[in-house]
């Protein structure tokens, strides 16, 4: 039987380029696939979109049987609409990409051959970024340098949430990865496996607006760095080694002075310590809230996302 490769396309409020997407891409699918002895299936998630996405999607399951369309109840984020997508998936391969063509169909070729070398993960990397300004070039860039510091994991700098997984890594995050606060792209680098890059270049959005604003990619970075590592956690206890260090250097230089009969002035010096310690204090109780905040929400085990229909062509059901 023909090897089949899953596109898996997460959607929230894409009815401006959904069309453009379909029509680029289905031909790049039909033709890279001839030509491999692939089949396909594309799969779009639609994550609980406001405007007239579902009935495009509905438009194009109606007329190509290989389309499915998992409909949300909600709207549960881009990380969840991949992972439905990676569950309701039946390919040897998994490519999961953005509907609004930054993440370019013309790599999917590449990636297929890829696969047929046997590579189960490949990690598409930017290598330019027509949409993001200097801002966040710079912050992405940071944010990279300082998850490689903190954990023992490994992030490829510049990585997307387009990438490639074979059949048995798309089992691992089915049944083993099934975290509420989650990184995604962060465990697909870090299952292991035979691993590959590919580079590509991000052009600007098709049409429509970003969905990630500056809250959101905060709440991403917090929750990836509190994911991977627990060196905040530990923050406390160099903090009050270093304070405790300073206040015995204080309590010592205190009782000098007192002797030499100049007791020490200290206003600013109790008001600058009280706002420093302070400060510290509630940056360490924040990160502890942070992690205590992630154990909640997976001890709560509610799930990561929950679907109101399975839409195909001949109506054909799916599990999920
Ligand atoms: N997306 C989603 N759910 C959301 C937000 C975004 O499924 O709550 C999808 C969106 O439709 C797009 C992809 O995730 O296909 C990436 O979103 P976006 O383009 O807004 O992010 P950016 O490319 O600016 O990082
Ligand atoms: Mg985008």
């Amino acid at each position: 039987m023909a090897k089949k490769i899953s596109i898996v396309v997460s959607v929230y409020n894409e009815e401006l380029g959904l069309k453009q997407f379909y029509e680029h891409t289905s031909p790049i699918l039909s033709e890279a696939c001839a030509k491999s002895g692939w089949d396909y299936e594309l799969i779009f998630v639609n994550d609980g979109s406001r405007d007239s996405s579902l009935e495009i999607l509905k438009e194009f399951a109606a007329a190509d049987d290989h389309v499915v369309v998992v409909n949300f109840a909600a709207n549960r984020g881009h990380e969840a609409a991949m992972i439905a997508g990676i569950d309701v998936s039946t390919g040897d391969g998994v490519v999961c990409m953005d509907a609004d063509l930054q993440h370019p169909p013309e790599a999917i070729p590449g990636i297929i051959a890829k696969f047929d070398e046997g590579y189960d993960v490949i990690s598409m990397v930017r290598t330019a970024r027509e949409d993001a300004g200097l801002f966040k070039k710079i912050t992405s860039a940071a944010f990279y340098r300082v998850m490689n510091k903190m954990s023992k994991a490994n992030f490829e700098n510049n990585s997307s949430d387009f990438f490639g997984i074979s059949r048995r890594v798309a089992l691992v995050l089915k049944k083993d990865y099934r975290e509420r606060v989650r990184f995604l792209r962060g465990y697909v680098q870090n299952v292991g496996f035979k691993k590959t890059t590919l580079e590509f270049k991000a052009s600007a959005r098709v049409a429509g607006e970003s969905n990630y604003n500056l809250k959101a990619l905060v709440k991403l970075s917090l929750n990836a760095i509190c994911n991977f590592s627990d060196a905040p956690l530990k923050m406390g206890i160099y903090a009050g080694m270093t304070s405790l260090a300073f206040a015995f250097i204080l309590i010592v230089y205190s009782i000098i002075q007192f002797f030499l009969g100049n007791a020490p002035s200290g206003y600013s010096t109790v008001v600058v310590l009280i706002c420093f310690m302070f400060g510290v204090l509630f940056i360490i109780l924040g990160f502890i809230s942070e992690y205590l905040a992630i154990i909640f929400a997976e001890v709560k085990n509610r799930p990561i996302y929950i679907v109101d229909s399975i839409i195909t062509k001949n109506g054909e059901e799916r599990n999920e």
